[in-house]
Formats: structure tokens, sequence, C-alpha cells
């Protein structure tokens, strides 16, 4: 079965380094499902949980955001944060969670402390969580 290389670097570590046969991914222009001898290719990642297949078998990897780079044998994603499931602090996240849920809400709201409230920031935070939860397959009421 055809291959593709997968490397995922965050700005201290190697993150994934195998051979695999598809990767889906959010990029910036929409969803993407990448396959061995794939036409070279730059784009911007959203946070995500990236589904990665080997074979028959399908992992996910929680990624914070950053860019993708494809060639016809390799593709390299460089994540400003990336995590396998097993690496994944469960807590921390759900923290995380519900504090850009509560910001989100307290801006809608009008709260008196909303105009000290980016919105935008707090809206890729609550993604970023919501990935890392995903991929460990943890539900939040
Ligand atoms: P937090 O508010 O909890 O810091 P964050 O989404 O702002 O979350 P990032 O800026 O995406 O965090 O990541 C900062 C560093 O912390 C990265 O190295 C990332 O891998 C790590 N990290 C963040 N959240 C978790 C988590 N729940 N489990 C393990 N590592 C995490």
């Amino acid at each position: 079965m055809a291959v593709i290389r997968l490397e995922i670097v965050s700005p201290n570590q190697v993150i994934y380094s195998e051979d695999i046969s598809m990767l889906i991914v959010r990029s910036t222009g929409g969803e993407l499902g990448i396959l061995p001898h794939h036409a070279p290719l730059v784009t911007g990642l959203l946070p995500q949980a990236m589904r990665v297949k080997i074979a028959e078998r399908e992992e996910l990897i929680a990624v914070a955001g950053g860019f993708m780079e494809v060639q016809p044998d390799k593709i390299t994603v460089l994540a400003s944060a990336a995590e396998k499931p097993i690496d994944i602090n469960i807590n921390r996240a759900k923290e995380a969670y519900m504090r850009a849920q509560q910001r989100i809400e307290a801006f809608k709201e009008g709260a008196p402390e909303s105009e000290n409230i980016d919105i935008t920031r707090a809206k890729t935070a609550l993604q970023r969580a919501a990935a890392r939860l995903k991929v460990t397959n943890t539900h939040i009421e």
C-alpha cells in the first residue's frame, strides 16, 4: 500500500514521524484529505483534531494551529503546539475550555469585564481546548 511520510513538529520537538496512508485536516481553505503522491501545497491550519490513517487504523492528534507543507512523498506540519492523546492533560484542557467559554459568554452578554475580552483569542482558545478534548474522547457538558 502506498504511504506518505508525516512529520509534525512543534517549536521544541518532533511530535510525530510515521509513514501513513492518509491525513485529513482542517486547513484555512477548508477540509483536505492528503494521500501519497499529492501535489505540492502550502496552507495554514486551524486548531483541530487531525485525523491520521495508517492502513485501517485511525489516530487523532491535537494541533493548536500552524502550517502544512505537502510534497508528493512527505507532509510537514509546523504546529504552534501539537499533542498525541497520551500526552494531553485532560483537566488542563477542560479548564481551558471552560475559561474560554466563560469569556465568550461574558462578551456576548456585554458584562462589565467584556471590554477587556479579546473575543477572537477566546474563540481560538476554545477551539484548541475542544481539539484536545476530542482526541482524548472527553465529553464536556
Ligand atoms: P492553556 O490555557 O491550558 O495554556 P493553551 O491552548 O493556551 O492552553 P497552547 O498555547 O496551545 O495552550 O500550548 C502551550 C503549550 O502547552 C504547548 O507546549 C502545548 O503542547 C501545551 N499544552 C497546552 N494544553 C495542554 C494540555 N491540555 N495537555 C498537555 N499539554 C498542553
